[in-house]
Formats: structure tokens, C-alpha cells, sequence
């Protein structure tokens, strides 16, 4: 949202302005800097925008904007799928509406008794939020008259169709004027949608934010935990997905020794990263994570930064990271080279707030999971398919990967499979070798020589 327009730079009325104030808005979400202006043109509009893109403040502006509270007629209906949508819809939209005085807004929805939402129709609300259903009853019961309505709102208009709700939704359009406002929100497109729009609205204008931001090829969650029980938490998403490579990302760097141990205790191999590390040791947790001998990388942002390693399956986030850039910096390490990527993010519930920022940035909403958190050590915990052995001897003795696959494969009997990737450095070079033929490799190489001499070899 960093690039977005602020509110102020929308033609508002002050009493809206006051609104906004009251909960804490100032910039734009993409959706709504892409719909407003639309909106408040006067234009129809057809928009991509799922739950948690902030779409139900683009509507409610538009809708509230033409609201003459002095006028006792309903002005304004939005039509919602569920009843818990519409509650929240006309939550926030009475948020909205407190710098407008006498403002009456009534939800009215099914599975709720019709006789006290007769009585409350009895003095036309402005704005009225509901379920295609009720209103059609409302409506056919002569309580709820829409010939003054300016503007129509259909909110997640492919759920409603889904739901059956085509018939009554034209039903009910049918009782508004025909020169009027329509908007529709979708999350998406199927020609049904299309045909509905075609029929209710006139030209509109559409948006989408498919071309805002999009992270096509990641599978995002959030994972709630208890503050206290985050190190289980984690354990437990690990054991529940069991990525083959994964680099954990914390927001303090003092946070990731702590969470390698806890993770050793688990049985997972794991190594921390982070800026306070000398060059050497950066290198080797580097190479040790790169040739699979390694499956966790615990790390911290500054330390990452120069990571650039194709097979991370998972990122998880240990904490949510307190802007939306970091968080898509982060999660970007995964899901590359035409890979799908999975990017895991725990979440205590002081911190939905930053889930909710990360959401309105995305312009869309993570799907929420409940993993219990492990309780004990698990069995089977998915080890790192290769060992890494180091050898005292580098590029300045003149040694090159292919000296180190001839000894293996000579000498040591190694089939080329249980050779992986090899590292040469200037006086030092690494090796990885799979998990089972390790322990007796690393005897021969002790006993024998690599290009006719000695070479110290140590298991990491
Ligand atoms: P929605 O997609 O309409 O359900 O909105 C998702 C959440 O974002 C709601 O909790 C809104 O209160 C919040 N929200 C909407 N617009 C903004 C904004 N411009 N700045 C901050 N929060 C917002």
C-alpha cells in the first residue's frame, strides 16, 4: 500500500473525512484507488476485489457520498450473500457514516424474525444492507419500498449466484429506478457474473487488482498461535507440510540461535543465519542449506538479503513482519524458478493487525489454517537427504570439483547419485554426500588421498 494515494486527494465531503479519521484510514488500498474515483464520477462499476481487499470501504464512500440524510426514503441497498456478511458490511459502513448526523442504516437479513425488521421499516432506513431473500420479502410485503434507491451495491456477487440467488437479485432491481448507480464486486469472473453485470448495470467501468500485485505461483497462510506456544507452533507446521527446504524468517536476530535450538530438540536439522556472523561460518551455513544438508535455515532479513538459493520449498514466517514489503521480500524466496512455493506465517492475536495490512497490500485475503501445536517430540521428523563433509584444501592447491567426483567415485566406490553438490573455495571445498553412504566415505577419504596427497575431511 506504500505507493497508494492517501484519502485526502479524494473529492470527499467532510463528514466522510471524519469517518475515515475515526478509523484510522489514510491511504488507499489498491482496490480502492482503482474504484473511487470510478465511483465517485458517478460511473457504474464491475470489480475483481475479494474479502479483505478493502472493498466494502470503496462501496460504502461511494454509496454514503449521495446520502441526503434529510430525506426519510432508502437510498442505498447492498446486497450481500450471507447474514455475516452483511453484518459486517453494516458495521462498517456505520463506522463510516459517524460524521453524518441521523444517518439510519438497517441489515436485514433471513434467519432472523421478520417482526421486529417490519417494525424497524416503519420509518424508512437510508441505507439498507440484507440477503436477496429477505429483501424480496420485505419488499413483496409492501415494508420496504427501493424507488428512491441512487445506488446498488451487489457485494461478492459469484457467491450469490452460487448460492441461487440470480432470480431474486433481477427481482429485486426491478423495484429500483432505472437511473441509478450500480456496482458489483466479485472475486471472480465466470460468464455468469458477466451476463449479471450486462443486465444491471450500465457501461461500467471495470477494475481489477490482478495487475496491482499478485504472487501466482505461492500458497499463503496464516497459522494462528499462542504467543507462548510459537516454537511448537512451528515445529508442528513443519511436521504438518514437511518441506524438504525451508528458511524460517525472525524478526529479531537474537531470535534465530533461539529457534535453531528449539528446533534441534525437535530432531529437524537446522542452522541459524544471521549478521552477526563471521564471513566463514556465513558461507558455510550458506553451503550446508544450498546442498541439502541442511533443511531449515533460520534467518534473520539483514542476513538474507544475498540468499540466492532456487530450492526453497517454504518460508515461514516465525513472526509477521510489521510492513507488507518485507513480508512479499520474504515470501518471494520461495516458489522461483517455476517451482510452486509454499509461504507459512504464524500469527499470534496481537498481530492481526499486520495480517490484515499484509492483506489489504496483496489485495486479497490468506486463507487462515489451525495446525494444533505439537505436544512432546515427533516421530519421523523429515531429515536432510545429504551430510556435508569439508576438506582442508581449496582452489589455492590447485583442486577442482572434478579432482573431488574422482576420488569419490574412484577410490571411495561412490556411485555419482550419492555425490552432491561441491563447493570449492579458495583453501577450503565442500561436499555433499547422501545421508546413508556418509559415515563410510568420510573413513576412506581419511585414509586415502585426493590428488595424489592428504587432505584433512570433517563431517559438519
Ligand atoms: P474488506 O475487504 O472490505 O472486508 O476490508 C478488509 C479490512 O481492511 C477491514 O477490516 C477494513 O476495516 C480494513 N480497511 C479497509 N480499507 C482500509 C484502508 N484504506 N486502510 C486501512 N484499513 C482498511
Amino acid at each position: 500500500m506504500e505507493n497508494t494515494p492517501e484519502f485526502s486527494t479524494l473529492p470527499l465531503s467532510p463528514q466522510l473525512r471524519s469517518g475515515l479519521d475515526a478509523l484510522g484510514y489514510q491511504k488507499m488500498t489498491p482496490v480502492q484507488s482503482l474504484a473511487l474515483p470510478v465511483i465517485l464520477s458517478g460511473k457504474d462499476l464491475i470489480a475483481q476485489a475479494p474479502t479483505g481487499s478493502g472493498k466494502t470501504a470503496a462501496f460504502g464512500l461511494g454509496l454514503l457520498e449521495r446520502i441526503d440524510a434529510s430525506q426519510v426514503r432508502t437510498q442505498s441497498l447492498v446486497l450481500c450473500p450471507t447474514r455475516e456478511l452483511a453484518d459486517q458490511v453494516g458495521k462498517q459502513l456505520r463506522k463510516l457514516a459517524t460524521g453524518i448526523p441521523n444517518l439510519k442504516l438497517s441489515i436485514l437479513c433471513g434467519g432472523i424474525p421478520l417482526a421486529p425488521q417490519l417494525a424497524s421499516l416503519t420509518h424508512a432506513p437510508h441505507v439498507v444492507v440484507g440477503t436477496p431473500g429477505r429483501i424480496l420479502e420485505l419488499i413483496e410485503k409492501g415494508a420496504l419500498d427501493l424507488s428512491s434507491v441512487a445506488v446498488f451495491v451487489l457485494d461478492e456477487a459469484d457467491r450469490m449466484l452460487d448460492m441461487g440467488f440470480e432470480e431474486d437479485i433481477r427481482a429485486i432491481s426491478k423495484r429500483m429506478p432505472k437511473q441509478r448507480m450500480g456496482l458489483m464486486f466479485s472475486a471472480t469472473f465466470p460468464e455468469a457474473i458477466r451476463a449479471l453485470g450486462k443486465a444491471l448495470l450500465q457501461n461500467p467501468v471495470e477494475v481489477s487488482v490482478d495487475s496491482v500485485e499478485s504472487t501466482p505461483d505461492i500458497k499463503a497462510r496464516f497459522i494462528h498461535t499462542d504467543a507462548e506456544k510459537r516454537m511448537p507452533q512451528l515445529a508442528a507446521a513443519l511436521m504438518h507440510y514437511r518441506p524438504q527446504s525451508t528458511v524460517v524468517f525472525c524478526n529479531m536476530r537474537r531470535d534465530t540461535e533461539e529457534v535453531v535450538r528449539s528446533l534441534a530438540h525437535y530432531g529437524f536439522s537446522a542452522l541459524a543465519l544471521h549478521g552477526d556472523m563471521e564471513q566463514r561460518d556465513r558461507e558455510e551455513v550458506l553451503v550446508r542449506f544450498g546442498n541439502r544438508s541442511c533443511s531449515v535455515l533460520v534467518a534473520s532479513d539483514v542476513a538474507a538479503r544475498g540468499l540466492d538459493i532456487d530450492i526453497i520449498d517454504a518460508v515461514v514466517n516465525y513472526e509477521l513482519p510489521s510492513d507488507a514489503d518485507t513480508y512479499l521480500h520474504r515470501i518471494g524466496r520461495t516458489g522461483r524458478a517455476g517451482r510452486s512455493g509454499l509461504a507459512l506465517s504464524l500469527v499470534s492475536d496481537g498481530e492481526d493487525n499486520r495480517a490484515r495490512v499484509i492483506d489489504l497490500h496483496l489485495g486479497k485475503a490468506t486463507e487462515w489454517e489451525s495446525i494444533p501445536a505439537l505436544e512432546g517430540r515427533p516421530r519421523a521428523v523429515p531429515q536432510a537427504p545429504m551430510v556435508t563433509l569439508r576438506l582442508d584444501a581449496g582452489r589455492t592447491d590447485k583442486l577442482r570439483p572434478g579432482d573431488i567426483v574422482g576420488a569419490l567415485t574412484g577410490d571411495v566406490g561412490l556411485k555419482k547419485e550419492a555425490v552432491g553438490k561441491i563447493d570449492v573455495f579458495a583453501t577450503r571445498s565442500y561436499v555433499a554426500i547422501a545421508h546413508p553412504q556418509a559415515g563410510q566415505t568420510l573413513e576412506k577419504l581419511r585414509q586415502g588421498k585426493i590428488k595424489g596427497r592428504k587432505v584433512r575431511v570433517n563431517r559438519l
